[in-house]
């Protein structure tokens, strides 16, 4: 069948919002069948987190699916992903103190372990992934160049609410207070890259020797905005890093640089993630954009 036919595939946790939908929609354009999947995933949940009240619901996933014409939806339940005790696991190295790694041990374990999975099991020509989560998107691209597997990985840039705030599933424990100040996160990260990109265009054209912008200037940016909002309890992380591996780095190089800047804040209790691209990492990671 995959040498007659296209197969462009989504994984997703369900709860579907317009940002899985938009890469359904990529996937439509590029392939001659989608097939989505839901499946919450346990090995990615750290204990204490929030496996049991994840948002489920599939009656809604699936209209909205049937609705925008996917071909065919994968539902597995945990016993057929995970039938007994497993011996082996996609680990990533050097990821586990990065970013989500830092707050989530077992993170990037689980995500790289059931994406492997879930790809060896549809057998997609390309898969797509939103930049929503990028260190994701940026390993499971690694993954498949290591490990030999045949599918092209696509990341696909963010679809955010009209405010800014990054769609996601988790946005519904949000209440209309914190939802109001919650596009702080976008406009912190965005405040990052407006210092690189001022620099950049500031900087001659003709200039001989390289320069730089720290990455302590950048987070300091960044993290004095998301100061100024009282709903925001906690900043598990900020970080500038590099767009080929998320690897942390020091200063953003003017010449021919690219950047992931991503933090996770809470607010309130509820946890939000977002990342903007700098430079050259637009061109180099993002799909149709
Ligand atoms: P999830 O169901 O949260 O695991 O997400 C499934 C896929 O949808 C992942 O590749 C996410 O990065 C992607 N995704 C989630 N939210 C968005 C968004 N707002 N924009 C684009 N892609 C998204």
């Amino acid at each position: 069948l995959n040498n007659l036919l296209e197969i462009g595939f989504v994984p997703t946790m369900g709860a579907l919002h317009f940002g899985h939908i938009s890469l359904m929609k990529t996937a439509q354009k590029y392939n001659k069948i989608v097939i989505s999947s839901i499946f919450v995933n346990p090995t990615q949940f750290s204990q204490g987190e929030d496996l049991d009240k994840y948002p489920r619901q599939l009656e809604a996933d699936l209209d909205l699916l049937k609705q925008n014409d996917i071909d065919a939806v994968f539902i597995p339940n945990f016993d057929q992903i995970y039938p007994g005790k497993q011996l082996c696991h996609v680990e990533p190295s050097d990821f586990s103190n990065i970013c989500e790694g830092k707050a989530r041990p077992e993170f990037f374990r689980g995500v790289a372990t059931i994406v492997c999975k879930l790809l060896n099991i549809v057998q997609p020509n390309n898969a797509y992934f939103g930049q929503k989560d990028i260190s994701q998107g940026i390993l499971i691209k690694r993954m498949v160049e290591d490990l030999n597997i045949p599918v092209d990985i696509k990341i696909c840039q963010t679809i955010r609410e009209s405010d800014g705030l990054a769609m996601s599933s988790r946005n519904a424990y949000l209440n209309s207070d914190e939802r109001k100040v919650s596009k702080i996160l976008y406009k912190a990260l965005n405040a990052g890259r407006n210092i690189c990109d001022e620099a950049s265009s500031n900087s001659s054209l003709e200039m001989s020797a390289d320069r730089f912008v720290s990455s302590e200037a950048i987070i300091e940016t960044i993290e004095a905005v998301l100061r100024s909002e009282p709903l925001v309890t906690s900043i598990e992380y900020i970080s500038v890093a590099s767009h080929k591996d998320m690897k942390e780095k020091n200063y953003y190089s003017l010449l021919n640089d690219g950047l992931v800047l991503s933090s996770a804040v809470r607010i309130g209790k509820v946890r939000l993630i977002d990342n903007v691209l700098v430079g050259n990492a637009i061109e180099d990671i993002l799909f149709d954009a």
